[in-house]
């Protein structure tokens, strides 16, 4: 039997105007969904209701797609990146980080439940997951109610330093080629996951750490089986410039000589130093149908007859949302995550009341915590000068003695 659920009055509604082709705002909206598909929008609903939600002191929203996100590594971060940079980087911490900051597969695990909870918590419904591959990692996906892409990230070298001003790198082809056949495995596999919420998306990890060959394979793959392709283009001074001396041209010009630049095609970080002439507006469309369309995705990003019920529901009570003259403008620049308190993916129920149905942030927290113990434990064997975490990251202020 198809389950039925209408939102009844939402005080406001972001909807897709499909012939203007653009978001926009709409007041006292009811919108019905059936199992996992938005059915009917507007009033006259007059079919059969299997649950009823008020929707009087709610902004209803389609939920946001997140086309980046490295959700096992950087939970494990806190305390520890938010101040570190390596002068003669540019002031990326990186490299050096990444070198010496290695977390365990169980704190990878512990990290990931921890972020997909965050999350969502903030009003995310579909999430680009950019990860090396995980025991367990499709099914842990499914179980936190997430739509997701997963990119098992894969490459040909290993950056490698031997002091703070040479970015250097240990290349092993085979092990780049290994690492492709992986993903491409994980990817057949999520996208016949039974939860029918995942699919994958073709990651080389990153444009300065594999093979040309390597990545032509990877974007010929993507192409052929209509998936989209990502990787770390321009993600820091350091690697724009390895480009420049390798090859003469910047990274962004050598992905475009590489004919890897097409409308799938998702270049992350490719470092931005404006993003002051965006409108909120605009950040909105970015988040939602921009987000869409880059994964090829119409029946995403958008709240309209027809697409995915994947929506959100925002507390306009909240006082963190008030004074409410402009509701995207309280949710982005103020409240966040305070005010989101209902996640539907799929037309399932994820987020109730800002608590994650599906994952446990207290335990997951706690195992990361242990984790980032025992990371810490081992920097000194694996920074290149034989530092402790204390001097690589200080903490911010001396602990007094006892
Ligand atoms: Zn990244």
């Amino acid at each position: 039997m198809a389950h039925v659920t209408r939102i009844e009055n939402a005080a406001w509604a972001v909807l897709w105007d499909q012939v203007a082709g653009r978001q926009v705002y709409a007041r006292d909206v009811d919108l019905v969904f059936c199992d996992d598909s938005i059915t009917h929008i507007g009033p006259g609903w007059a079919g059969p209701v299997d649950a009823v939600i008020d929707g009087r002191e709610r902004l209803l929203i389609p939920g946001l797609i997140n086309l980046h996100s490295h959700p096992q590594s950087e939970p494990a971060s806190k305390g520890i990146r938010e101040e570190h940079g390596v002068p003669a980087q540019f002031m990326t911490g990186l490299y050096e980080r990444s070198l010496a900051f290695r977390l365990d597969e169980a704190g990878r695990r512990a990290g990931a439940e921890l972020a997909y909870a965050d999350l969502l918590a903030s009003g995310v419904t579909t999430l680009v997951e950019l990860s090396a591959p995980l025991d367990g990692w499709l099914d842990l996906l499914a179980q936190s109610g997430l739509r997701a892409v997963v990119g098992p990230g894969f490459q040909s070298a290993r950056w490698r330093l031997e002091n703070d001003w040479e970015l250097g790198f240990a290349w092993d082809p085979p092990a780049g080629r290994r690492g492709f056949e992986v993903a491409q495995r994980i990817i057949e596999e999520a996208d016949a996951h039974p939860s029918g919420c995942l699919s994958g998306i073709v990651f080389p990890a990153q444009i300065e750490t594999c093979e040309e060959a390597l990545f032509r394979d990877a974007f010929a793959f993507a192409e052929a089986s209509g998936r989209p392709f990502t990787t770390h283009i321009s993600q820091s001074v350091v690697e724009f410039r390895e480009i420049v001396r390798r090859h003469g041209k910047t990274p962004v010009q050598f992905a475009a000589d590489l004919g890897v630049l097409a409308p799938r095609s998702i270049l992350g970080h490719v470092a931005s130093r404006d993003i002051h002439s965006a409108t909120t507006g605009d950040l909105f469309e970015m988040a939602t149908v921009g987000g869409a369309r880059a994964l090829a995705r119409d029946d995403l990003g958008r709240l309209a007859v027809g697409a995915k019920a994947d929506l959100v529901l925002v507390d306009l009570a909240e006082p963190a949302m008030r004074p409410l003259r402009d509701p995207l403008k309280s949710l982005i620049y103020h409240a966040a995550d305070r005010a989101v308190r209902d996640v539907f993916v799929d037309g399932r129920h994820v987020l109730a009341d800002g608590q994650p149905l599906g994952l446990d942030r207290h335990d997951a927290a706690a195992r990361l915590e242990e984790a980032q113990a025992r990371m810490i434990e081992k920097v000194p064997e694996l920074d290149y000068a034989g530092r402790t975490a204390a001097e690589i990251a200080p903490l911010s202020l001396p602990l007094a003695s006892p």
